[in-house]
């Protein structure tokens, strides 16, 4: 099989007649109409074999995970999802692998309405690279820069279950098998928040999403504003969904772990964002109206810095720096 073959046999489908996209895989170019007045949102996530992902990892679960982590970047900004690029490097063409690959994108891209219109096919290491397009009316785009002094700050879903599995994949720790397979799915079929982000608009004053843990993250936002923010780890370490086993005497209660794997843990693609009190009741609707479990996890302060403190409001050391490629 040839590389037009390739393309055309899994990564070719006719665009929907109800989607931005006017022209897809097949020209040069692809062509978009985002609706009359809106802004284009963009984004790209690279997947590296080794970096990012273990060699067997089951394909269809990569698929899946390589749109997931571009549509949470759109998540973050309040964007709707319209059309994607896939630049491919592939050491061979292994059909089954691309048969499960392909399917797990396109399960999620139906899933969103986010269509594939083009992108780059090459032999070599592999390596994954996908663009995403989506819409946002003009000035309603949720930005790092927007958090003020006096906002709550809040996350979504469950934090940490993802460097959890991670961790016993990695040989670190033990989990009992049906653990792991939880923790695991969040590592690899993480759900990008787009419903909610899309609810956020006009609610939230900023947002980002978890990629690589949420100390340094949230210090993105942080930075951009040119605010502070107390964090209570407490509140936050409950959001680990394995927490329930770890507590329970069934396995090995570490609170140092728990800690690790949801302040500093990574790929959890949920969104941290910030919201002034007043919003407290609008929040709860996004929340309700997009099916997603959001907690407030701390408050923005005028002065720099991100500071930890426990339940009864004692100082936490900060030693849960992210994941940095070149750190
Ligand atoms: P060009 O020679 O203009 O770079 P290519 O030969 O690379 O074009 O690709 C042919 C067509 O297939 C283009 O429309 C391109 O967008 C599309 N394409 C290539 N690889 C992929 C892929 N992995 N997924 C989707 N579309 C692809
Ligand atoms: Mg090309």
């Amino acid at each position: 099989m040839g590389e037009f073959d390739l393309i055309a046999r899994y990564f070719t489908r006719p665009v929907r007649p109800d989607g931005a996209a006017v022209l897809g895989v097949g020209d040069d170019c692809a062509l978009l109409a985002p609706a009359p007045g809106m802004q284009l949102a963009i984004s790209s996530d690279m997947l590296v074999e080794g970096r990012h992902f273990f060699a067997d990892v089951d394909p269809e679960a990569l698929g899946h995970k390589a749109l997931a982590v571009n549509l949470s970047d759109l998540a973050a900004c309040g964007a709707r999802p319209l059309a994607f690029t896939l630049a491919l490097s592939l050491p061979r063409v292994d059909e089954p692998w691309l048969a499960g690959f392909s399917r797990g994108m396109w399960k999620l891209a139906d899933a969103h309405g986010c269509e594939l219109v083009g992108g780059d096919t090459t032999q070599g290491p592999l390596n994954i690279c996908i663009t995403v397009f989506g819409e946002v009316p003009p000035r309603q785009a949720l930005l790092r820069s927007g958090a003020r002094p006096g906002d709550d700050l809040y996350v979504s879903g469950t934090l940490g279950d993802a460097r959890l599995a991670l961790e016993a994949l990695l040989g670190h720790i033990t989990l009992p098998a049906d653990v792991l397979a939880r923790a695991r799915q969040r590592l690899e079929r993480p759900t990008p928040r787009v419903a909610l982000g899309l609810q956020l608009r006009g609610v939230a004053s900023s947002a980002m999403d978890l990629s690589d843990g949420l100390v340094g993250d949230v210090s993105h936002i942080l930075k951009a504003s040119g605010v502070g923010a107390v964090i209570d780890v407490d509140v936050t370490t409950n959001l680990i969904a394995a927490s329930a086993y770890l507590s329970s005497g069934r396995g090995h209660f570490d609170a140092e772990l728990m800690r690790r794997c949801v302040l500093s843990g990574g790929d959890d693609y949920e969104l941290a964002f910030t919201a002034p009190p007043a919003q407290r009741g609008a929040v709860a609707a996004a929340a309700a109206a997009s099916g997603t479990a959001v907690t407030r996890i701390g408050s923005v302060v005028a002065e720099p810095g991100l500071r930890l403190v426990d339940g009864q409001g004692q100082p936490v050391e900060n030693r849960y720096a992210s994941f940095d490629h070149f750190g």
